[in-house]
């Protein structure tokens, strides 16, 4: 006997990871679209008007995000302008063929397209970083500048708010190394439907309680058009730690992805840790906790042909930064200094 939907009891093509149902296809769509539409709802994410860029680099989460968000925009009439921003790292054989999937989506969804790259933001690609460094703090870099990039774009498009495709999966895995850390600053803020509201961009993760595998599945059946090669220079072996053990958790108990990320929202509440004041970079103006930002502690160590000293202690860097300004400004250092 074939087995039937739960919902409609017509014939079921898959069993739903996040709760075992089977489903019809077409009750699998409804539900998932309308589970994220129940997110940004509770969190009150958009006003009418607001223009809103998705953070587009071609991959599964991204895609499925930018054709979800114009699937719900008209159907709930969020009464939003959408656009797609995307960064170009300038990663051979990586991001040039994921660009070039979201040239097409930008064709498929009739959505504008920004792209900025770090060679005409920062005047190095990753490429050129890695030949610099080599392997070891690659992502570091690729981590700060990505950030500052996408407020660079979304300042040169004058969007209001930035939608990133952090999945359920991605998040757990974010409490889990947040947790083994210590780190209870990041991990209070890590579960966060929205950060960045205090300073001018807030950035959105409308897919925060959507699980991987139904990502997967929703973009296989919807034949979306996404690319799926990992990055050629992926070490981040700790979060490959943390990934493995929350894919054993799934396989015995699928719940445990969204009951750690309800654990990391209760410790949210619960935690009396304050961050940083977020301000503005006096040297390039973009928002840092810091006078200057690590954008450009980073960027002032690559073109000191210095970039070992600027990564791992951003204390150590900030203050090397300091000094070489003041020998730059003609000021007398001290070996105390
Ligand atoms: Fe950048 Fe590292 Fe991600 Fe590659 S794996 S895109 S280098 S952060
Ligand atoms: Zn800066």
């Amino acid at each position: 006997m074939p087995f039937l939907c739960k919902r409609c009891s017509r014939k079921a093509i898959l069993k739903r990871p996040k709760t075992g149902d089977t489903l019809c296809k077409e009750c699998f769509f409804e539900l998932f679209e309308l589970e994220i539409h129940e997110t940004i709802i509770c969190a009150k994410l958009f006003k009418p008007g607001l223009k809103v860029a998705v953070g587009a680099s071609g991959g599964k989460d991204s895609t499925v995000l930018a054709h979800v968000m114009k699937v719900l925009n008209e159907k709930y009439h969020y009464g939003i302008h959408l656009t797609l921003l995307s960064v170009d790292e300038g990663i051979t054989g990586y991001r040039d063929d994921s660009l070039e999937t979201v040239k097409r989506n930008e064709q498929q969804y009739e959505l504008p397209l920004k792209i900025v790259s770090y060679k005409d933001l920062y005047g190095w690609s990753m490429d050129d970083i890695v030949k610099q460094i080599g392997l070891k703090n690659n992502c570091t870099f690729c981590g700060v500048f990505r950030r500052q990039a996408l407020d660079r774009g979304a300042t040169m498009t004058a969007v209001d708010m930035i939608l990133t495709g952090h999945n359920a999966d991605d998040i757990a895995e974010t409490v889990l190394m947040n947790l083994l850390r210590g780190d209870i600053a990041r991990l209070s803020r890590c579960t966060a439907i929205i950060t960045g509201a205090e300073g001018s961009l807030p950035r959105a993760k409308p897919l925060k309680y959507a699980y991987e595998k139904e990502i997967v599945m929703y973009a296989y059946f919807k034949k979306l058009d996404y690319f799926s090669t990992e990055c050629v220079y992926s070490p981040n072996a700790y979060r490959g730690y943390a990934r493995t053990f929350l894919k054993d958790l799934e396989s015995i108990r699928p719940r445990c992805i969204i009951d750690i990320i309800h654990s990391g929202e209760n410790f949210a509440i619960k935690s009396s840790v304050k961050m940083a004041a977020q301000g503005s970079c006096s040297r390039c103006g973009f928002i840092s906790s810091q006078e200057v930002c690590k954008a450009c502690i980073l960027l002032d160590g690559l073109n000191r042909g210095l970039p070992r000293l600027t990564t791992g202690k951003m204390k150590k860097a900030h203050r090397s930064f300091a000094q070489n300004n003041k020998q730059e400004n003609g000021e007398v250092t001290s070996p105390a200094d």
